[in-house]
């Protein structure tokens, strides 16, 4: 290296002092505005991992050993993801077969609440049933339709995006407050009786006190490695702003499987929150050919189907 001349000295040193303005305005921007962190990365195939699990874990219908193994896993993760976690139990009038003709049974239900970053009241609820179908009413198989479902789509997928989320949260809290709440007793009810469904919700709705939150997120079935989710029906009719803006976000980050036409009406969780006053959109893709059969398999899902829903869910809680 040979010496420099007067032409090079001064760009080299204006150069660097370019150099030492940016730095410094990096560092001042860090330690000014802690805020201005990127926002985290949803994994779909970390998420994956999670539903997964679950269904290794066995059906997870209520009474089984799968649930109670299920919910004592949730509740071991999100404490260990720093959540305030509390259990929510009740008892409800739950069918015992599928058509709803044999008398209801007393069963004692458990919702799970989960409660991330700071705040007297939650800014955000996503939610989702943990519980699986105890019976395969829809399988091509007669001799099989007593059986309990695997649900890896039908109660593991929107769990595995919650659990995932949970993950995130850990790594970098929440601007505000979330709270992601697992209900019970979704799925023991019989058919043409809508309200033996969604159980835990309904008893979560109706001991919810305290200021409404901004809005809520129910997630159901969003693991099928066909996504396509509409805006489901009473969402669109009773929260439309709401879902209205949750479908626009999902087109900010390009989240392909969401579709803003308006489907079918389902009845799920998200009907007794909204009728308590909860602005709630239901992301479902009810076109799902193996629902209630044993089919309901990871296999028949997909990470990148989970990764779509999740990146919706990191761009409502941290914005861009
Ligand atoms: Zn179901």
């Amino acid at each position: 290296m040979d010496h420099l001349s007067v032409h090079d000295r001064t760009t080299l040193a204006s150069s660097l002092l370019k150099r030492g303005v940016v730095l410094s305005l990096l560092v001042l921007l860090l330690t000014v505005a802690p805020g201005f962190a990127q926002p985290p990365t949803f994994d779909g195939t970390s998420a994956f991992t999670f539903l997964y699990k679950q269904v290794e874990m066995g059906p997870r219908n209520p009474g089984s050993e799968g649930h109670k193994r299920a919910l004592d896993s949730y509740r071991e993760w999100f404490e260990q993801c720093g959540a305030l976690v509390r259990r929510q139990s009740f008892t409800a009038d739950v069918h015992t077969s599928p058509e709803g003709s044999s008398p209801k049974q007393e069963m004692r239900g458990t919702n799970l609440i989960a409660q991330f970053g700071k705040g007297r009241s939650a800014d955000y609820l996503l939610c989702a049933h943990f519980d699986t179908r105890p019976w395969a009413d829809e399988d091509p198989d007669p001799k099989r339709r007593m059986e309990p479902i695997p649900g890896a789509n039908d109660g593991a997928s929107g769990v595995a995006v919650l659990l995932e989320m949970a993950r995130l949260f850990a790594e970098q809290p929440p601007p505000g407050r979330v709270d992601i709440v697992l209900f019970d007793l979704e799925d023991s009810g019989a058919s043409g009786d809508n309200e033996s469904y969604c159980l835990g919700s309904a008893y979560y709705a109706k001991n919810h006190y305290g200021p409404a939150p901004i809005g809520a997120v129910l997630l159901d079935m969003i693991g099928d490695a066909e996504l396509e989710i509409p805006m489901e029906w009473f969402s669109w009719a009773y929260a439309p702003e709401w879902t209205k803006h949750v479908f626009d976000l999902a087109e900010e980050v390009e989240a392909g499987a969401f579709y803003p036409e308006v489907g079918d009406p389902v009845y799920d969780d998200h009907v007794p929150l909204l009728r308590a006053g909860i602005p709630t959109v239901d992301l479902i893709d009810f076109n799902y050919p193996h629902w209630h059969t044993h089919n309901d398999v990871p296999e028949n899902c997909a990470p990148e189907s989970l990764e779509q829903v999740g990146r919706v869910l990191v761009r409502l809680v941290y914005g861009e």
